[in-house]
């Protein structure tokens, strides 16, 4: 775990659990995998995760939760945001049930002692809707989140500050506040799989994390209700949307894939027509090439659509690391920290700027 995190969207990660099993063609180059079988191969929270297979670390299926860690977000006691599980999959379907909502009632109760905003992300939405439907998870969520809170509230102080001491019913028809919950979706079939159960669990701040972006995805995100008039014509009204926030990325690591950045706009775009806050964490590995050029170059940008001599110029080696996409645009493998996170000349900074 880490009391800071280099993650654009969070400040801390919290690795309650570690190890996992690959579920989805954003899962291929999976960081965690890679670190769990590498640098932290000795570390006890990941020693044993991984076996070898062609030269790299796969999970062999394992999932563990690092209980030694399980207080810790009530022990950080300035407010931050909190990625729960950054190297798993909370979910998990190794995980029983009662040892997730163990880790909820922390959750819980970090944000009510301490304003934390614990962040939970994953692939098994399903799982994820099923749990935080069902009363009796949030009936051991609750006994055990009030209980943390008692602990560390004076008794005298209880009196004094009772609204610190005391916490709401929370379940399916009162989510807990400070608690973000939402999903990773690459492509088009991974987001309709999983945004229809996260847009159906009970959640305070909805969220889903595009990254790395594969496919082109159609969001789909502003419903429609269509009432009929009186004298035939049907009246089409927009309801508001159910989702806070979209995160959007393309891939870093060793074998980063590429992704044309008119896809990265159309997530923009369909955000900003639907009033949900955008958030472009990172190009990763590359970059399309004309943004790269405005950026370390301004005035190529009257030159027009960057070439393979004009990258060259700029210093850019495009004999291998050089993807030409269907749509005419070119990407650039110039690395992650050359790379940025400007998109069209700007920052979008939705994750940091939401509450
Ligand atoms: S779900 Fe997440 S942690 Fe698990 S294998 Fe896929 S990318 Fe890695």
């Amino acid at each position: 775990m880490a009391e800071t995190s280099a993650i654009e969207w969070t400040d801390a990660t919290w690795n309650i659990v570690t190890g996992c099993s690959l579920v989805s063609p954003a899962c291929t180059h999976c960081y965690a995998m890679r670190l769990a079988g590498t640098r932290l191969k000795h570390h006890p929270s990941r020693a044993g995760l991984t076996r070898e297979v062609n030269g790299k670390p796969v999970w062999t299926g394992e999932v563990r939760i690092n209980w030694d860690w399980l207080e810790q977000p009530l022990q950080w006691t300035r407010a931050r945001k909190i990625f729960v599980a950054a190297h798993g999959d909370l979910f998990h379907e190794k995980l029983a049930a009662s040892e997730i909502a163990t880790i909820f009632a922390v959750m819980i109760a970090a944000h009510h002692l301490h304003d934390h905003i614990l962040q939970v992300l994953t692939k098994r939405a399903r799982r994820m809707r099923e749990l935080l439907s069902d009363p009796s998870f949030w009936e051991q969520v609750n006994a055990e989140a009030e209980a943390h809170v008692m602990e560390r509230t004076d008794p005298l102080e209880r009196r004094r500050d009772d609204a610190r001491a005391t916490l709401g019913e929370y379940g399916a028809d009162n989510p807990p506040p400070g608690i973000w919950i939402g999903v990773t979706a690459e492509r088009q079939p991974e987001w309709d799989e999983r945004t229809e159960h996260l847009r159906r669990t009970p959640a305070s701040f909805r969220f889903v994390s595009i990254e790395p972006t594969l496919g082109v995805i159609s969001m789909r995100l502003v419903e429609t209700l269509i009432l009929a008039g009186e004298s035939g014509p049907m009246h089409i009204a927009p309801l508001p949307t159910w989702l806070d926030l979209v995160i959007a990325g393309g891939e870093s690591g060793p074998g980063a894939r590429p992704t044309p950045i008119a896809l990265f706009r159309s997530l923009r775009d369909q955000c900003a027509a639907a009033g949900v806050a955008f958030d472009f964490k990172q190009w990763g590995e590359w970059i399309d090439a004309d943004e790269f050029s405005r950026m370390v170059a301004p005035e190529r940008i009257a030159a027009g659509p960057l070439t393979f001599a004009g990258a060259t110029k700029l210093g850019v080696d495009c004999l291998a690391p050089c993807e030409h996409h269907s749509d005419g645009s070119t990407s650039l493998r110039v690395g992650k920290r050359r790379a940025g996170r400007l998109l069209d000349g700007r920052e979008h900074n939705g994750a940091r700027e939401a509450a």
